[in-house]
Protein backbone atom coordinates (compact mmCIF):
# COMPACT_ATOMS: atom_id res chain seq x y z
CA UNK A 1 0.00 0.00 0.00
CA UNK A 2 1.16 3.17 -0.71
CA UNK A 3 1.35 6.70 1.00
CA UNK A 4 1.53 9.57 -0.95
CA UNK A 5 2.31 13.51 0.20
CA UNK A 6 4.59 16.11 -0.45
CA UNK A 7 6.20 18.61 2.00
CA UNK A 8 4.82 21.57 -0.09
CA UNK A 9 1.40 20.48 1.67
CA UNK A 10 2.95 21.99 4.80
CA UNK A 11 3.83 25.35 3.30
CA UNK A 12 -0.23 25.61 2.48
CA UNK A 13 -0.53 28.44 5.70
CA UNK A 14 -4.08 29.58 6.98
CA UNK A 15 -2.29 32.26 9.23
CA UNK A 16 -2.37 32.26 12.98
CA UNK A 17 -5.58 31.07 14.67
CA UNK A 18 -6.92 28.99 11.98
CA UNK A 19 -7.90 25.64 12.30
CA UNK A 20 -6.77 23.88 8.79
CA UNK A 21 -3.03 24.70 9.94
CA UNK A 22 -0.10 22.58 8.62
CA UNK A 23 0.74 21.01 12.29
CA UNK A 24 -2.75 18.66 11.22
CA UNK A 25 -0.44 17.10 8.30
CA UNK A 26 3.03 16.67 10.85
CA UNK A 27 0.64 15.13 13.28
CA UNK A 28 -0.57 12.64 10.72
CA UNK A 29 3.12 12.34 9.04
CA UNK A 30 4.20 11.78 12.52
CA UNK A 31 1.59 9.10 13.13
CA UNK A 32 2.34 7.18 10.51
CA UNK A 33 6.35 6.93 11.04
CA UNK A 34 5.39 4.47 13.90
CA UNK A 35 7.14 1.03 12.96
CA UNK A 36 3.70 -0.82 12.35
CA UNK A 37 3.50 1.32 9.52
CA UNK A 38 7.10 0.16 7.71
CA UNK A 39 5.57 -1.86 5.13
CA UNK A 40 3.82 1.78 3.80
CA UNK A 41 5.87 2.77 0.07
CA UNK A 42 5.94 6.05 0.33
CA UNK A 43 5.68 8.22 -2.61
CA UNK A 44 6.69 11.97 -3.06
CA UNK A 45 3.08 13.72 -4.94
CA UNK A 46 3.43 14.74 -8.25
CA UNK A 47 1.45 18.12 -9.20
CA UNK A 48 -1.41 17.98 -10.66
CA UNK A 49 -1.82 19.04 -14.26
CA UNK A 50 -3.86 21.89 -16.28
CA UNK A 51 -5.62 18.97 -17.89
CA UNK A 52 -6.68 17.36 -14.78
CA UNK A 53 -7.80 20.41 -12.95
CA UNK A 54 -9.69 21.36 -15.84
CA UNK A 55 -11.61 18.17 -15.32
CA UNK A 56 -13.41 19.72 -12.33
CA UNK A 57 -12.74 23.58 -12.30
CA UNK A 58 -13.76 26.18 -14.85
CA UNK A 59 -10.20 28.04 -16.75
CA UNK A 60 -10.81 31.23 -14.78
CA UNK A 61 -11.04 29.71 -11.57
CA UNK A 62 -7.88 27.46 -11.37
CA UNK A 63 -5.69 30.77 -13.16
CA UNK A 64 -7.39 32.57 -9.30
CA UNK A 65 -5.57 29.88 -7.32
CA UNK A 66 -2.43 29.47 -9.71
CA UNK A 67 -2.08 33.48 -9.22
CA UNK A 68 -4.31 34.51 -6.31
CA UNK A 69 -1.18 34.02 -3.26
CA UNK A 70 0.05 37.22 -1.74
CA UNK A 71 4.36 36.91 -0.78
CA UNK A 72 3.68 37.74 2.49
CA UNK A 73 0.57 37.03 4.93
CA UNK A 74 -2.93 35.45 4.14
CA UNK A 75 -5.36 36.61 1.25
CA UNK A 76 -8.99 35.52 0.97
CA UNK A 77 -9.81 32.99 -1.59
CA UNK A 78 -13.56 33.14 -1.15
CA UNK A 79 -15.24 33.60 1.77
CA UNK A 80 -13.51 31.10 3.95
CA UNK A 81 -10.53 30.06 2.54
CA UNK A 82 -7.50 32.00 2.99
CA UNK A 83 -4.16 31.38 0.60
CA UNK A 84 -0.57 32.47 1.66
CA UNK A 85 2.39 32.26 -0.69
CA UNK A 86 2.65 28.32 -0.49
CA UNK A 87 -1.11 27.72 -1.25
CA UNK A 88 -0.68 26.80 -4.86
CA UNK A 89 1.90 24.57 -4.88
CA UNK A 90 0.43 22.66 -1.73
CA UNK A 91 -3.08 22.38 -3.61
CA UNK A 92 -1.38 21.57 -7.36
CA UNK A 93 0.71 18.18 -5.08
CA UNK A 94 -2.51 17.63 -2.93
CA UNK A 95 -4.63 17.03 -6.50
CA UNK A 96 -1.69 15.49 -8.57
CA UNK A 97 -1.37 12.59 -5.26
CA UNK A 98 -4.76 11.52 -5.90
CA UNK A 99 -4.59 11.21 -9.50
CA UNK A 100 -0.98 9.27 -9.37
CA UNK A 101 -2.84 7.46 -6.02
CA UNK A 102 -5.60 6.80 -9.31
CA UNK A 103 -3.13 6.10 -11.89
CA UNK A 104 -1.21 3.57 -9.50
CA UNK A 105 -4.12 1.37 -8.88
CA UNK A 106 -5.20 1.03 -12.32
CA UNK A 107 -2.18 0.18 -13.56
CA UNK A 108 0.31 -1.32 -11.41
CA UNK A 109 -0.14 -3.72 -8.43
CA UNK A 110 0.09 -0.75 -5.72
CA UNK A 111 -4.31 -1.22 -5.21
CA UNK A 112 -4.32 0.67 -2.22
CA UNK A 113 -3.34 4.85 -1.08
CA UNK A 114 -3.94 7.04 1.45
CA UNK A 115 -2.95 10.56 0.12
CA UNK A 116 -1.79 12.33 3.06
CA UNK A 117 -2.35 15.88 2.21
CA UNK A 118 -3.83 19.57 2.51
CA UNK A 119 -5.46 21.73 1.42
CA UNK A 120 -8.81 19.55 1.90
CA UNK A 121 -10.81 19.25 -1.15
CA UNK A 122 -14.08 18.16 -0.64
CA UNK A 123 -16.22 21.86 0.24
CA UNK A 124 -14.39 23.57 -3.35
CA UNK A 125 -16.63 23.66 -6.41
CA UNK A 126 -16.42 24.34 -9.95
CA UNK A 127 -15.59 27.75 -9.63
CA UNK A 128 -15.11 28.42 -5.79
CA UNK A 129 -13.17 27.80 -2.94
CA UNK A 130 -14.76 27.07 0.15
CA UNK A 131 -14.66 25.59 3.51
CA UNK A 132 -10.75 25.51 2.91
CA UNK A 133 -10.59 23.64 0.25
CA UNK A 134 -9.19 24.98 -2.85
CA UNK A 135 -8.87 22.12 -5.53
CA UNK A 136 -11.40 19.53 -5.14
CA UNK A 137 -9.05 16.69 -4.60
CA UNK A 138 -11.30 13.41 -4.59
CA UNK A 139 -13.30 14.95 -7.51
CA UNK A 140 -9.99 15.22 -9.74
CA UNK A 141 -8.82 11.78 -8.76
CA UNK A 142 -12.70 10.55 -10.31
CA UNK A 143 -12.67 12.59 -13.31
CA UNK A 144 -9.20 11.32 -14.02
CA UNK A 145 -10.48 7.41 -13.67
CA UNK A 146 -13.34 8.12 -15.77
CA UNK A 147 -11.41 10.43 -18.79
CA UNK A 148 -7.99 8.87 -18.48
CA UNK A 149 -8.56 5.22 -17.69
CA UNK A 150 -12.15 5.30 -18.96
CA UNK A 151 -13.65 3.77 -15.88
CA UNK A 152 -17.57 3.22 -16.28
CA UNK A 153 -18.30 2.93 -12.45
CA UNK A 154 -16.07 5.13 -9.56
CA UNK A 155 -17.76 5.64 -6.18
CA UNK A 156 -16.92 8.02 -3.81
CA UNK A 157 -17.16 7.22 -0.14
CA UNK A 158 -17.26 10.55 2.12
CA UNK A 159 -17.60 10.44 5.97
CA UNK A 160 -16.09 13.62 6.99
CA UNK A 161 -18.65 15.29 9.44
CA UNK A 162 -19.22 18.15 7.28
CA UNK A 163 -21.09 17.47 3.89
CA UNK A 164 -19.00 17.08 0.68
CA UNK A 165 -21.16 19.93 -1.14
CA UNK A 166 -18.29 20.46 -3.57
CA UNK A 167 -17.92 16.58 -4.91
CA UNK A 168 -21.62 16.96 -4.71
CA UNK A 169 -21.79 19.61 -7.17
CA UNK A 170 -19.71 18.59 -9.34
CA UNK A 171 -20.74 15.20 -9.83
CA UNK A 172 -24.49 15.53 -9.60
CA UNK A 173 -25.12 15.16 -13.31
CA UNK A 174 -22.64 12.56 -14.08
CA UNK A 175 -23.97 9.18 -13.31
CA UNK A 176 -20.50 7.31 -13.88
CA UNK A 177 -19.91 8.41 -10.38
CA UNK A 178 -21.50 7.59 -7.27
CA UNK A 179 -21.34 10.27 -4.18
CA UNK A 180 -22.26 8.51 -0.86
CA UNK A 181 -21.73 11.11 1.91
CA UNK A 182 -22.75 10.45 5.55
CA UNK A 183 -22.19 14.28 7.64
CA UNK A 184 -24.04 15.99 10.51
CA UNK A 185 -27.18 18.13 10.19
CA UNK A 186 -27.27 20.81 10.56
CA UNK A 187 -23.64 22.17 10.03
CA UNK A 188 -21.50 23.91 8.06
CA UNK A 189 -22.19 24.22 4.66
CA UNK A 190 -26.13 23.56 4.80
CA UNK A 191 -26.41 20.93 1.93
CA UNK A 192 -26.37 17.39 1.64
CA UNK A 193 -30.58 16.58 2.55
CA UNK A 194 -31.24 12.83 1.37
CA UNK A 195 -33.61 14.66 -1.18
CA UNK A 196 -30.92 15.88 -3.03
CA UNK A 197 -29.67 12.67 -5.40
CA UNK A 198 -28.56 13.95 -8.34
CA UNK A 199 -29.36 11.79 -10.91
CA UNK A 200 -29.58 9.31 -8.77
CA UNK A 201 -26.16 8.96 -8.11
CA UNK A 202 -26.22 11.29 -4.97
CA UNK A 203 -26.77 9.50 -1.34
CA UNK A 204 -26.47 11.83 1.64
CA UNK A 205 -27.45 10.33 4.76
CA UNK A 206 -27.44 12.70 7.79
CA UNK A 207 -26.92 12.44 11.83
CA UNK A 208 -27.63 14.42 14.08
CA UNK A 209 -25.64 16.42 16.90
CA UNK A 210 -24.55 13.97 19.40
CA UNK A 211 -25.08 10.89 17.41
CA UNK A 212 -22.36 8.37 17.86
CA UNK A 213 -21.08 4.79 17.23
CA UNK A 214 -24.36 3.30 17.25
CA UNK A 215 -26.16 5.56 14.48
CA UNK A 216 -22.74 6.09 12.63
CA UNK A 217 -22.46 2.49 11.75
CA UNK A 218 -26.22 1.91 11.50
CA UNK A 219 -26.28 4.48 8.60
CA UNK A 220 -23.05 3.04 6.76
CA UNK A 221 -24.81 -0.33 7.25
CA UNK A 222 -28.29 0.26 6.30
CA UNK A 223 -28.31 3.53 3.71
CA UNK A 224 -24.81 3.88 2.33
CA UNK A 225 -22.87 0.32 1.55
CA UNK A 226 -25.81 -1.09 0.12
CA UNK A 227 -25.99 1.80 -2.49
CA UNK A 228 -21.85 1.41 -2.71
CA UNK A 229 -22.45 -2.68 -3.21
CA UNK A 230 -25.61 -1.92 -5.38
CA UNK A 231 -22.96 0.04 -7.92
CA UNK A 232 -20.60 -2.06 -7.98
CA UNK A 233 -17.79 0.14 -8.44
CA UNK A 234 -14.80 -0.34 -10.63
CA UNK A 235 -12.65 2.06 -9.00
CA UNK A 236 -13.81 3.27 -4.49
CA UNK A 237 -12.44 6.61 -3.77
CA UNK A 238 -12.63 7.84 -0.45
CA UNK A 239 -12.98 11.20 1.57
CA UNK A 240 -11.06 10.55 4.75
CA UNK A 241 -12.37 13.59 7.52
CA UNK A 242 -11.83 12.80 10.67
CA UNK A 243 -13.85 15.63 12.50
CA UNK A 244 -16.93 13.42 13.15
CA UNK A 245 -14.33 12.40 16.16
CA UNK A 246 -15.83 13.70 19.63
CA UNK A 247 -12.73 15.36 20.46
CA UNK A 248 -13.29 17.55 17.35
CA UNK A 249 -14.17 21.57 17.61
CA UNK A 250 -16.05 21.68 14.64
CA UNK A 251 -18.43 18.64 14.61
CA UNK A 252 -20.99 17.45 17.76
CA UNK A 253 -20.86 13.66 16.85
CA UNK A 254 -19.20 11.42 19.12
CA UNK A 255 -17.20 8.92 17.01
CA UNK A 256 -13.83 7.20 18.48
CA UNK A 257 -10.89 6.19 15.98
CA UNK A 258 -12.21 2.59 16.38
CA UNK A 259 -14.99 3.87 14.23
CA UNK A 260 -13.04 4.94 11.62
CA UNK A 261 -11.28 1.45 11.33
CA UNK A 262 -14.88 -0.08 11.33
CA UNK A 263 -15.90 2.07 8.28
CA UNK A 264 -12.41 1.43 6.67
CA UNK A 265 -13.02 -2.11 6.87
CA UNK A 266 -16.16 -2.15 5.47
CA UNK A 267 -14.85 0.28 2.61
CA UNK A 268 -12.36 -1.95 1.58
CA UNK A 269 -14.51 -5.04 1.85
CA UNK A 270 -16.53 -2.70 -0.79
CA UNK A 271 -13.38 -2.63 -2.89
CA UNK A 272 -12.22 -6.37 -2.88
CA UNK A 273 -15.71 -7.51 -3.94
CA UNK A 274 -16.59 -5.12 -7.15
CA UNK A 275 -13.37 -2.91 -7.62
CA UNK A 276 -9.69 -5.85 -7.23
CA UNK A 277 -9.50 -4.18 -4.09
CA UNK A 278 -8.40 -0.78 -5.30
CA UNK A 279 -9.24 2.63 -3.16
CA UNK A 280 -7.77 5.54 -2.82
CA UNK A 281 -8.18 7.51 0.30
CA UNK A 282 -7.24 11.09 0.97
CA UNK A 283 -7.47 13.89 3.93
CA UNK A 284 -9.95 16.01 4.41
CA UNK A 285 -11.09 17.47 7.74
CA UNK A 286 -9.79 16.26 11.17
CA UNK A 287 -9.27 19.87 13.59
CA UNK A 288 -8.18 18.07 16.71
CA UNK A 289 -4.47 17.23 16.35
CA UNK A 290 -4.41 14.05 19.27
CA UNK A 291 -7.80 12.26 17.32
CA UNK A 292 -6.47 13.11 13.82
CA UNK A 293 -3.57 11.02 14.28
CA UNK A 294 -5.24 8.46 16.14
CA UNK A 295 -7.99 8.44 13.28
CA UNK A 296 -5.76 8.22 10.52
CA UNK A 297 -3.77 5.88 12.20
CA UNK A 298 -6.90 3.62 12.30
CA UNK A 299 -7.90 4.25 9.18
CA UNK A 300 -4.43 3.49 7.27
CA UNK A 301 -4.06 0.31 9.61
CA UNK A 302 -7.27 -0.68 8.17
CA UNK A 303 -6.41 -0.10 4.75
CA UNK A 304 -3.21 -1.80 5.00
CA UNK A 305 -4.70 -5.07 6.11
ZN1 LIG B 1 -14.97 18.48 7.66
Amino acid sequence: MRLYTHPACLEHDPGPGHVELPARLRAVLHALDHDRFAALDRVEAPRATREQLLRVHEAAYVERVLAGAPLTGTSQLGEDTPMSSGSAEAALRAAGAVCAAVDAALTSHAHRAFCAVRPPGHHATPAQAMGFCLFNNVAIGAAHALAAHGLKRVAIADFDVHHGNGTQAIFEREPRVLFASSHQSPLYPDTGSEEERGVGNIVNATLSPGDGTYAFRELWQAVLLPRLHAFRPQLLLVSAGFDAHHADPLGDLRLGSEDYAWITERLVEVARTHAGGRLVSTLEGGYDLGALAASASAHVAALMD
